[in-house]
């Protein structure tokens, strides 16, 4: 089951919440591009892996809502289009990115090429 709640970290009500199974729930906000579940609480295995293995800028960006779910921004890759992705230096300087992907073949080989986009 889905439906659109209102995002605990921002207010905004384009927060995708999917119940993916009896004990876990999901929530992707469309308006911040962050998201959490019902597993992502403080000290959790879920969040210790997350800062085990994210960048500093992932980290620092965390936040605990109300209701101490722990919120991080995504990483969205589009299969054959490219990837959204948050970079910059610290929790006071970052922006969304995307990172397209251009396929194209040129001669008899394929040639990879990508581009780092500014995100809007
Ligand atoms: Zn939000």
């Amino acid at each position: 089951m889905e439906q659109l709640v209102i995002c605990k970290r921002c207010g905004s009500n384009a927060c995708l919440e999917q119940q993916i199974s009896e004990e876990v729930t999901t929530q992707f906000c469309m308006g911040c591009g962050f998201t959490t579940s019902t597993l992502m609480t403080e000290g959790s295995d879920v969040v210790k892996s997350a800062l085990d293995t994210s960048p500093e800028l992932y980290k620092d960006l965390m936040h605990k809502d109300t209701q101490g779910n722990i919120w991080m921004p995504s990483t969205i890759t589009l299969p054959n289009k490219g990837m959204v992705f948050v970079d910059g230096t610290n929790k006071g300087s970052w922006e969304w990115q995307l990172l397209k992907l251009f396929l194209y073949r040129k001669e008899t080989r394929r040639c990879l090429t990508i581009r780092l986009i500014r995100w809007i």
